[in-house]
């Protein structure tokens, strides 16, 4: 194995896949075992892939403001958490294009690290109760497909 070669995932094409902005490697990551999924797997067009890592660019960026600064930090997490803002919004719109190649789940950051952070019971887009995927620390929402960690 290659240094600095991203892991990629071997699940089977079928796995749903998790568009969470804040992985390191790739937006794009297997819902089971968590690594970058080839965009070759995804089947999408280069107009929709161009899109994706213009977004993925500045989400990172917004998130590291969160993660790294303190002067832009409560700005930064400001942004991350209004699901109505417009990285969010964008976000969940690339995922509703990417879902129609394969199925996907939007990633919505929440501080987990804030002791404050309860997960939510019920979806905050449908009012839908979040349910369990696979073995995973977090819950989504089935009809919005949108993803809510759970507190650490
Ligand atoms: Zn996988
Ligand atoms: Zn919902």
């Amino acid at each position: 194995m290659k240094l600095n070669q991203p892991l990629n995932c071997h699940c089977s094409n079928d796995k749903p896949i998790l568009l969470k902005g804040s992985n390191p490697l790739s937006p794009i990551i297997c819902i089971d075992c968590k690594n970058p999924v080839s965009l070759e797997n995804v089947n999408i067009t280069n107009k929709l892939k161009a899109l994706l890592g213009k977004w993925a660019q500045i989400y990172h960026s917004i998130f590291t403001l969160w993660s790294d600064s303190i002067e832009y930090k409560e700005w930064a997490k400001k942004q991350l958490l209004d699901e109505t803002g417009e990285i969010n919004i964008e976000g969940l719109e690339l995922a509703q294009q990417l879902n129609e190649s394969r199925k996907i789940y939007y990633w919505m950051f929440q501080d987990v690290s804030d002791k404050n952070y309860i997960l939510p019971k019920h979806c905050p887009f449908c009012g839908a109760s979040l349910e369990l995927i696979l073995n995973n620390d977090f819950r989504v929402c089935h009809p919005c497909k949108v993803a809510y960690p759970d507190k650490n």
